[in-house]
């Protein structure tokens, strides 16, 4: 670590310790040339991409914007909020594996689409109609009709 005092590019650590929060480490360096003290905080970067909206707009992710769009696509359905929890943290993740500093919202709304289609067919269509009704109504469409033929292969066997 290079001394903001005199430039040295060396400086030696004489105390460190973990912040109150535990996300943090503050150490204490000493400068090996002028002897100047100076304290640093080294945090594990754990930065989420941000969001490319459709009118090129750009979002900070909120993880608890995400929840509460799960959550009200799965009103009233038999899923447990540890389910949800686990599908927003999988999204999350998702996103930090893409290592890009930028990623089109429409993308996290397809993992969305994939992650409820896992959870609950009832919300996955009440989600997908809002979220792509203005997209690709063909698309949708074509869904719908999948999933109806399922269905009906299911009650008559
Ligand atoms: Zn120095």
């Amino acid at each position: 670590m290079r001394c903001p005092f005199c430039g040295a590019a060396d400086s030696k650590v004489i105390d460190s310790r973990l912040s109150t929060e535990g996300d943090s480490i503050r150490r204490r360096r000493s400068c090996v040339e002028c002897k100047e003290r100076f304290t640093t905080y080294e945090t594990a970067e754990l930065t989420l991409p941000r969001l490319i909206k459709s009118d090129k707009s750009r979002a900070v992710f909120s993880e608890d914007k995400l929840r509460a769009g799960f959550l009200k696509a799965l009103e009233k359905r038999p899923v447990s909020i540890d389910a949800v929890d686990m599908a927003v943290k999988g999204i999350v993740r998702q996103l930090i594996a893409t290592g890009e500093r930028e990623v089109e919202s429409r993308l996290v709304g397809e993992w969305v689409m994939d992650a409820l289609r896992e959870l609950d067919e009832v919300a996955y269509v009440r989600f997908a109609s809002v979220y792509r009704s203005f997209q690709d109504i063909s698309e949708f469409r074509e869904e719908i009709e999948r999933m109806e033929k399922q269905s009906d292969q299911q009650e008559s066997p």
